[in-house]
């Protein structure tokens, strides 16, 4: 059935004006009825096909809505988004993103949900993820690399969220060590990296993406976030930024697989790394201290300066990072 539908789409697509559903129905071989049903379904999922008695049917607009197809169809030759599940509403897209990834899912598969219920931040936190609004995704990938270095697949993928998010808003991204990207000092989106490891090999990695893209009201418990529309003052399309992200990621990635080394993109993400040269405060689990942010090391570490004049690294993944007087 989704093929079928995914068929009428493309096919009105490529009409400048009108098509009947007689056309239609000849044209991919199926009964009218069966053309009528699909394009009420893509009417319900906020595409707007003009239908005349007479004429037929004319695609008016494409709404800003993700499906798996359309992401499918603009994906042809990748390994990120190769195979895609989309789901309207899930509790968690790395939470099925794992499932999927036990079952046996290939190396770039990719869950989609336009909401959920209960969407993870590090730690245990909760992710907000309203329907309609936002980027809510997790992408596996299985990479052939020691355990230890999953934490650096978190700063690619936030380099090449920020480049995505540059790519089609122009606005100024940039990143919160280790995995939050911020614009004006308040959080868009936020990357959340799971995996199943043995000591030697790693079976599977989820990263977890989430973007507040359009959203026009934040949850009032995330006030120091925004999102890309209430920034930029007008909507983006939630599919161009997954289609850029994955485009850009596979680059990345695939320039790091073949030497795992944080080198050539530490240029980079230092120069979007807005945490470096600010006092913050680190929060782990047994204290909390305030130190200068004074550099990235080559394993993607945070190195800070305590107030006594000594240097420490802080690692990811346990620990949070705050400003002074605020989230940055
Ligand atoms: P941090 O390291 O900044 O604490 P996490 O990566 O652990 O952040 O993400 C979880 C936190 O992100 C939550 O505790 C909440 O403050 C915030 N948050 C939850 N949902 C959203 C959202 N949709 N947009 C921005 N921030 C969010």
């Amino acid at each position: 059935m989704g093929k079928l539908k995914e068929e009428v789409l493309s096919y009105l697509k490529t009409q400048e004006s009108f098509a009947s559903g007689e056309e239609i129905s000849k044209v991919l071989g199926v009964t009218r009825a069966s053309v009528w049903k699909n394009i009420k379904k893509l009417q319900e999922e906020g595409y707007q096909i003009q239908a005349s008695t007479n004429k037929g049917y004319r695609l008016v607009e494409s709404p800003n809505i993700i499906t798996k197809e359309e992401l499918l169809s603009t994906l042809k030759d990748s390994t990120m988004g190769q195979s895609i599940e989309y789901y309207n509403e899930i509790e968690s897209t790395n939470e099925r993103a794992k499932a999927w990834a036990r079952e046996g899912a290939v190396e770039g598969s990719l869950v989609i949900a336009d909401s959920q219920t209960m969407g993870k931040g590090r730690l245990g936190r909760n992710w907000v993820s309203p329907s309609g609004t936002g980027i809510w995704m997790s992408l596996i990938l299985r990479p052939d690399l020691p355990p230890t270095k999953t934490y650096q697949l978190t700063l690619l993928a936030g380099i090449a969220m920020c480049e995505a998010i540059k790519k089609h808003t122009a606005l100024e991204a940039g990143i919160k060590w280790p995995n939050d990207i911020v614009i004006e000092g308040k959080k868009v989106c936020g990357i959340l990296t799971e995996m199943s490891a043995e000591v030697q090999c790693i079976h599977y990695v989820v990263v977890g993406i989430g973007v507040n893209v359009n959203t026009k009201k934040l949850d009032e418990s995330i006030p120091h976030a925004t999102s890309l529309a209430l920034i930029g003052n007008q909507e983006y399309s939630r599919k161009e930024i997954i289609k850029s992200f994955l485009e850009e990621f596979e680059k990345i990635y695939s320039m790091y697989h073949a030497k795992p080394s944080l080198e050539l993109f530490l240029p980079t993400y230092k120069k979007l790394c807005i945490t470096l040269g600010k006092q913050v405060t680190i929060i782990d689990r047994k204290e909390q201290y305030i130190a200068l942010a004074k550099d990235i090391n080559a394993n993607g570490e945070l190195v800070v300066q305590l107030e006594d004049g000594t240097l420490q690294t802080v690692l990811s993944g346990e620990v949070s990072v705050r400003g002074l007087y605020g989230y940055i």
